[in-house]
């Protein structure tokens, strides 16, 4: 499947050419800020690998301000302004203490970050990365590689309604950016290291009807509507979010083993478990879940290997931090352009893949500090973990 240039919609074509200079797995914001980048300094016959198509929901949605200045170096930046996001005023948290503390984005002279839609905003990416040229072929995936003198070969499966058909291109260089998958480079024999996930119960509340509210709930829902709300209790962090269409997102952050003893994948476990979040509970005005709880990985590794004879991993695929540092896709992006600087020139991909590295390790020291600033629930099992 392939976008072309001019359309902004996902298109069910099915060319694409035997030979690529850059191959990119993955059509997340590491990805597409990749082939963005690369197509920037000159470089042509780039193609984006992505098994979706864009259409479904995508969780992780919490932007900074800074990821504007990337966008800017991308010239993407208006663009995505007028994509109308929601605006992100701030955190408000229960972190360490019951009392409330505030994260103001008045305080940035950057101003407030969003709450992304976030499959429009991959789908924003990959079309403006497809308007520079760039072949995007959407729901095909990597299913394998073979390495030679000048490159990869490189096996895809593209699905469509009716069938499933297997294509071989050849690149010259490839990039993994296929997200926590890693696939490329799991395929090279890279594997994760410092594995500290998490899982992620999710559920969305139906759009507010303002109509049904009085005046106390509303001025309460525009106040609160702005800011991402964090609340950690005895087995976890609740996380909240409303979406632009003002929907509300809201996450449980566990370990896989408590999610599992309490079946948080029941409605009905998972909302008596938010009943005893008294801060979280209260951005619910009723019950009523938009859909079935949803569960995530949210993981927290590096790979040992980053980059190899002509590929190297960026974004998630390379080192994936934990939700709560927000930082996600601003890392994606980063990486993104700063790999299309060194592509071409393997000791610069290597110092390339020990920055990454470098940058794990702070993370880790940041993640370890944040978790420490918690510490009401020395029993916990959960905590103890956290605090390792
Ligand atoms: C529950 C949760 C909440 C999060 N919340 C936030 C947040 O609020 N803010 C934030 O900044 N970050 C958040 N994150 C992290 C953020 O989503 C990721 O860091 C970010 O998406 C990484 O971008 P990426 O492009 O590297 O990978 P991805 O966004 O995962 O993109 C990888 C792409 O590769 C494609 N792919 C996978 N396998 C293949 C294959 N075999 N062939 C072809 N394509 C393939 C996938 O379809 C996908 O589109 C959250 C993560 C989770 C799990």
């Amino acid at each position: 499947m392939i976008f072309s240039a001019a359309q902004s919609q996902p298109n069910c074509g099915s060319s694409y050419k035997s030979n690529y200079r850059v191959a990119i797995i993955g059509g997340g914001p590491a990805g597409c800020a990749c082939a963005l980048a690369l197509a920037q300094t000159g470089v042509t016959d780039i193609v984006i690998v992505e098994a979706g198509d864009y259409s479904q929901f995508r969780i992780g949605e919490s932007i900074s301000s800074e990821t504007l200045l990337l966008m800017q170096a991308l010239n993407i930046d208006q663009a995505f302004l007028q994509q109308n996001h929601a605006p992100c005023f701030g955190n408000c948290s229960y972190w360490g203490s019951d009392k409330r503390g505030y994260n103001d984005a008045i305080m940035n002279p950057l101003g407030h970050g969003w709450h992304l839609d976030r499959s429009k905003f991959n789908r924003f990416l990959a079309v403006q990365a497809s308007e520079r040229g760039v072949h995007l072929l959407t729901s095909t995936k990597l299913s394998g590689s073979i390495p030679d003198a000048t490159g990869f070969n490189l096996t895809l499966t593209q699905s469509s309604a009716k069938n499933k058909k297997s294509v071989t291109i050849h690149a010259d260089f490839v990039v993994d950016a296929s997200g926590t998958r890693a696939v490329f480079a799991r395929q090279r024999g890279s594997f994760k290291l410092n594995d500290l996930s998490l899982v992620c119960m999710a559920a969305r509340f139906p759009l507010l009807n303002h109509d049904q509210l009085n005046d106390e709930k509303l001025n309460h829902d525009k106040e609160i509507s702005g800011l991402t709300h964090i609340e950690a209790v005895e087995q976890g962090w609740w996380y909240g979010a409303h979406l632009p269409d003002r929907s509300l997102l809201l996450t449980f952050y566990s370990h896989a083993a408590t999610v599992k003893a309490q079946r948080l994948q029941h409605t009905e476990n998972w909302l008596a478990l938010l009943a005893k979040a008294t801060n979280s509970k209260s951005l619910i005005r009723s019950n009523q879940v938009a859909d079935e709880i949803q569960s995530f990985v949210a993981p927290s590794y590096c790979l040992n290997q980053l980059s190899g004879r002509n590929w190297l991993a960026i974004g998630d695929a390379a080192s994936a931090w934990d939700p709560i540092t927000s930082q996600g896709i601003t890392k994606a992006i980063a990486n993104g352009i700063e790999a299309a600087q060194f592509i071409g020139s393997p000791e610069n991909e290597f110092t390339f893949a020990q920055t990454i590295k470098k940058m794990h390790q702070n993370y880790l020291t940041m993640r370890s500090q944040l978790y420490q600033l918690e510490q009401r629930w020395p029993e916990s099992s959960f905590w103890q973990k956290q605090h390792l």
